[in-house]
C-alpha cells in the first residue's frame, strides 16, 4: 500500500524554507500547530497512553529517545514554541532524566493520561469549562510524532504508523503499518480471524470507536486496534437508570452522571450543558463501564457534545 508523498507535500506549509508537514503519524494536525488562536506556546510529548492496553506513546518514547529530542529541537526552530515537556509514568523516568528538559510524571492509573486531567494534576487546576488544553496555549503531541518530526528534520518522511494490536486474549503486540492500510489486511498478516459478532475497535477499550468495515484503513492518529471476541461483549441495554449512583463515584472530574443521562436520553442537550455539567466530562468511559442497568451512558455523552457543537457551528 502506498500514499502519493505529492498529495502530502501539497499540505505543508513553508516556514522560512523548513517545512512542518500537515499530519504525521502519530499526529494528525501538526501544521495546525501554527495556526491556533491563542497560539500554542508550550507542547506536551506524551510518553504515556491514553486507554487501557495501550502502549504505543510508551514504546516510541523507549525505544526513539534520540529522534524525539532532535523532533522537540524541529519543534523550537520551526513552530518557534519556546516550552516543550515530557509526560511519561514512573519507569520511563530514566529514559528522560538527562535530557535537560520538564518532565511530568503520571501515575499509570486509567485515565490519569487524558490530557485535560494532566493538566489539572500538573497545575492544580481545572482547563475552564467548555475549553481544550489548546485554548489554554498548551498541545499535546505523542511522543511517536515528535520523534517522526526528528526523523524528518534529518531528511527522512516516516509513513508508517506505530500501533498496539490488543488481541481477543488481551494480550499485546506491537506493529509498524503504513498509514492507509486496511484494518482487514493488518489482521490477515497476523492470522487474527474475525468471526460474525466480534468487535473491532480503533483504539482502547475504554475510549476507542468500533469500526464496521475491516476496509478501513490505519490512520496517522490510530494508536491501536483492540479485537473484542464475541462473548465478551456487554450490550448496551434501554432499561432505566436505577440511580444507584456507581457512575458518580467513578467519575473523575464529579459530573453528576446519573442526572446528566437522563436529560439527554430526552434530548435536552442545553440543559446538559447548563445544568449537569456535560462539558466538564473528559470522555474517559468509566461510567458506562460501571454502569448496572448497561445504559450506554458514555455514547450519550458524546452524542449530546456532537449536538452542542452542531449547534454553535449554526449559530456562528
Ligand atoms: S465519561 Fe463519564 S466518568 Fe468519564 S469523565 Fe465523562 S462523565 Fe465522568
Ligand atoms: S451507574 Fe447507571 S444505573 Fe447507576 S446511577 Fe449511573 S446511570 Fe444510573
Amino acid at each position: 500500500y502506498s500514499l502519493s508523498i505529492d498529495t502530502v507535500e501539497d499540505e505543508w506549509v513553508e516556514i522560512s524554507n523548513e517545512y512542518m508537514p500537515a499530519s504525521i503519524p502519530g499526529y494528525k494536525n501538526m501544521s495546525s500547530l501554527l495556526g491556533f488562536d491563542p497560539p500554542v506556546n508550550h507542547v506536551m510529548v506524551m510518553g504515556a497512553d491514553l486507554d487501557l492496553f495501550v502502549t504505543t506513546n510508551q514504546l516510541a518514547l523507549r525505544e526513539r529517545i534520540e529522534d524525539i529530542v532532535k523532533g522537540i529541537n524541529y519543534i523550537h526552530r520551526v513552530a518557534k514554541i519556546g516550552k516543550v515537556s515530557l509526560i511519561i509514568p514512573p519507569d520511563l523516568i530514566s529514559y528522560v532524566e538527562d535530557l535537560g528538559y520538564d518532565f511530568y510524571v503520571i501515575k499509570p492509573r486509567y485515565p490519569n493520561s487524558i490530557p485535560k486531567l494532566v493538566i489539572k494534576t500538573i497545575f492544580k487546576e481545572p482547563i475552564p469549562l467548555g475549553k481544550e488544553t489548546r485554548d489554554m496555549g498548551i498541545e499535546f503531541i505523542s511522543s511517536e510524532a515528535v520523534a517522526n518530526l526528528g526523523c524528518l528534520a534529518e531528511g527522512t518522511l516516516i509513513f508508517d504508523k506505530l500501533i498496539t494490536v490488543i488481541k481477543k486474549d488481551y494480550s499485546t503486540l506491537h506493529i509498524k503499518a503504513r498509514v492507509g492500510t486496511p484494518i482487514g489486511y493488518i489482521l490477515d498478516v497476523l492470522g487474527i480471524e474475525v468471526l460474525e459478532g466480534d468487535r473491532i475497535v480503533i483504539g482502547g477499550p475504554m475510549r476507542g470507536k468500533t469500526i464496521h468495515s475491516l476496509d478501513m484503513p490505519v490512520d496517522y492518529d490510530t494508536d491501536a486496534i483492540f479485537i473484542q471476541d464475541r462473548g465478551e461483549i456487554i450490550y448496551a441495554s434501554d432499561t432505566h437508570c436505577i440511580n444507584c449512583g456507581e457512575c458518580v463515584k467513578v467519575c473523575p472530574v464529579n459530573v453528576p452522571v446519573n442526572m446528566l443521562v437522563r436529560v439527554l436520553e430526552n434530548g435536552l442537550f442545553e440543559e446538559a450543558a447548563k445544568e449537569y455539567d456535560l462539558l466538564s466530562c473528559i470522555e474517559c468511559g468509566l461510567c458506562s463501564y460501571v454502569c448496572i442497568a448497561r445504559i450506554p451512558v458514555f455514547q450519550y455523552i458524546m452524542l449530546g457534545k456532537y449536538e452542542l457543537s452542531k449547534m454553535g457551528e449554526e449559530n456562528v
